[in-house]
């Protein structure tokens, strides 16, 4: 018979040298792309994600056009180098699946209503990936989106949660996923008006550890959204500044030209 693997030692640390209920490190930037309305580049662990969001602006052709709200478009793909083996570039049913489920998450939270007859289009990329990848592209388009100023009910931040030998563990990253026993559920919340916008999950659990599970990935959601809230308070600080240096160059050569311009 195989030897039982260990997840979690004595400790409680896992593999990776984390608690049970730690996420991975996280590193969010914003407005990284100068096309885009808004932008954001997300670290998760090894996922690396870069998303764009275009819009809202006309969407064409014009017979898939819905005047009484905005159409949103979630496309989520993987680069071909970004798994361990290459990926068919063609879109599959995996990333399908994952652009329909994140797009309607992110509905949830967009006043849509405001903009009839337009499409607010959101492209992530994922450039590497180590289990988690949805819920990366999914908590990075949110930034993206409250970065490119689209008005919204709420944040929706994601996380995902899981067991992985017998024990209930947060984030699971890809040898967790691939436990005999594992059970991945990636979700996604709106923190404030505690609203769940994702529920996926792979594997069976008990009522009672499914619970815990839920619980576990409420509270990691709650964690990330901490993070895209720090991250987007930063770069509004960045932007004050930078308005507030031109503000005072251009007051500085308001000086100058009056000052010239005096009789002397
Ligand atoms: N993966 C892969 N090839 C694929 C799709 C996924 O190697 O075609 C890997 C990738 O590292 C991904 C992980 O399997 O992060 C788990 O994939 P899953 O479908 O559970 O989605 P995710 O956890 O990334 O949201």
């Amino acid at each position: 018979m195989a030897e039982e693997m260990t997840y979690v030692n004595s400790d409680g640390l896992r593999l990776d040298g984390r608690k049970v209920d730690e996420l991975r490190e996280i590193k969010i930037t914003p407005s990284v792309l100068s096309r885009a309305e808004g932008s954001c580049y997300m670290e998760w662990g090894q996922n690396k994600v870069l998303v764009g969001v275009y819009g809202p602006r006309e969407a064409l052709p014009q017979h898939i056009q819905d005047p009484t709200k905005a159409l949103v478009s979630f496309i989520y793909r993987m680069a071909t180098f970004s798994v361990s083996e290459r990926k068919n570039p063609r879109p599959g049913r995996r990333e399908i699946e994952i652009s329909k489920v994140c797009g309607e998450a992110l509905e949830a939270a967009i006043f849509l209503e405001r903009f009839p007859n337009t499409t607010i289009d959101i492209y992530t990329h994922i450039f590497d990936s180590n289990a988690g990848t949805r819920v990366t592209a999914l908590a990075a388009a949110a930034v993206a989106l409250a970065d490119a100023g689209i008005p919204m009910k709420d944040m929706v931040s994601s996380c995902a949660v899981g067991r992985a030998g017998g024990n209930i563990v947060l984030d699971l990253n890809k040898y967790e996923e691939d436990a005999p026993d594992a059970v991945d559920m990636p979700m996604a919340i709106m923190p404030r008006k505690k609203e769940v916008v994702l529920l996926q999950m792979d594997g069976l659990m008990e009522k009672k550890q499914w619970f815990e599970a839920f619980n576990l990935g409420v509270q990691g959601c709650m964690s990330v959204y901490e993070m895209q809230k720090d991250a987007l308070k930063k770069r509004y600080l960045e932007i004050e500044k930078d308005a507030m240096q031109e503000i005072e160059k251009a007051g500085a050569k308001m000086d100058k030209a009056a000052k010239e311009g005096e009789p002397q």
